[in-house]
């Protein structure tokens, strides 16, 4: 069995402090309210939990993947929308730069995310979803730019992430060459490159203070000097650069199952004073309140819509301390149990 080492074992004692005492208590209000946490990254980021394994010569830690899942696995104990936070800013859009990326664009990129960003990254289509390849958002070579257009949805930080890793299929005089990232960084304040448009919020069961969106690109213009292509080449290009995502995998997984250690129905067990589960979480703790108040009556501010409206009435303000950004996304709030989650993954 793998051993921590005394570093690890510290470094999680670091983080289960920050999480049980910081981000616990302010779980229930993210997921009432849906709105992203400015407040918890800001805590993430002085804790120098943000970017921890961004290499030391560009301001990171130069810490493990296996580093970045300890601290997902004590954030999503007790907030799995800062658990997301904690792979995104560790893993995923930021590690494929850092592979992939010249000096320039892994200096960029460092940057923004160690200043907070969650990075998105721009791959699922609505008729590209598991068979990701066959998106048709397209980048034409136009002088040394690229026109990026198309449309991507389920993009985690849609509206509030400012680093954006877009794949799409790359055209140069009508030829098609393959698929290669291209990096925008959007501005939510001013809501610049016009040519990055943020879509509807996506509703969510769980995980509802971070927004899931449509992205538009209309003929945004992307420098040459933004496109990442992996050493093999554009023809191989798409599976490159998936290759360095994977390890967002890797954190999706360690928040969902720390999710699940915590999750409502066990928290009915925990009540009945036959604890199932092994997370360090008492009954009176943010996660397992929430999951009562949900089964209580609908108060008449909390109640199951039964006829959704349409996306874009529930407008829901994220409002970002760094940027002084305030986006105003057109959401909708869905309102779902999420007691599936016993069924999933049985103690
Ligand atoms: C919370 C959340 C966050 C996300 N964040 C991002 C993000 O930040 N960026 C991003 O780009 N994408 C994101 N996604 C999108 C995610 O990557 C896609 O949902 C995923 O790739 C599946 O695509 P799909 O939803 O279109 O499902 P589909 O591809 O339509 O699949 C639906 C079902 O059909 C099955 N299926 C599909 N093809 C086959 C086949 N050939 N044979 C048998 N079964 C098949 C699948 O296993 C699945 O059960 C997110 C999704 C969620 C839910």
């Amino acid at each position: 069995m793998y051993q921590l080492s005394q570093d690890q074992i510290d470094f999680q004692a670091r983080a289960r402090d920050l999480a049980q005492n910081v981000i616990a208590p302010r779980a229930a209000e993210v997921d009432r309210t849906e709105q992203y946490p400015w407040d918890n990254v800001q805590a993430l980021k002085d804790a120098g939990f943000i970017g921890i394994t961004i290499p030391k010569e560009l301001g990171g830690q130069g810490r493990s993947f296996l580093d970045a899942v300890i601290l997902i696995v004590e954030m999503a104990k007790v907030c799995g929308v800062t658990g997301r936070i904690a792979v995104e800013c560790n893993m995923g859009a930021v590690s494929a730069v850092m592979k992939y990326g010249d000096d320039a664009q892994r200096k960029m990129a460092a940057e923004i995310v160690l200043s907070g960003d969650k990075p998105a990254i721009c791959i699922t289509e609505p008729d590209a979803g598991s068979a990701a390849s066959e998106m048709t958002t397209r980048a034409d070579k136009k002088g040394d730019a690229y026109i990026i257009n198309g449309k991507k949805h389920w993009i985690t930080g849609g509206g509030v992430s400012r680093l954006h890793l877009i794949f799409a299929r790359v055209f140069e005089n009508g030829m098609e060459n393959g698929i290669a990232g291209f990096l925008a960084v959007r501005d939510p304040n001013t809501q610049t490159p016009k040519g990055l448009r943020i879509g509807d919020r996506e509703p969510t069961m769980g995980l509802r203070g971070i927004p899931e969106a449509e992205i538009y690109f209309e003929d945004l213009e992307i420098a040459e000097s933004m496109m990442i292509i992996p050493p093999e080449g554009l023809r191989r290009g798409f599976a490159g650069l998936m290759n360095a995502y994977n390890s967002q995998r890797v954190g999706a997984a360690a928040v969902s199952r720390s999710t699940v250690q915590v999750s409502p129905m066990q928290s009915s067990d925990v009540s009945q004073g036959e604890s199932r589960t092994r997370a360090p979480t008492s009954p009176s703790s943010p996660v397992i309140q929430a999951s009562r108040n949900r089964s209580d009556p609908p108060s008449p501010g909390n109640r199951i819509d039964p006829n959704p409206r349409p996306l874009g009435n529930n407008a829901v303000n994220h409002e970002c301390p760094f940027m002084r950004a305030r986006v105003r996304g057109p959401y909708r709030c869905v309102r779902s149990p999420v007691a599936l989650t016993r069924w999933l993954w049985p103690s």
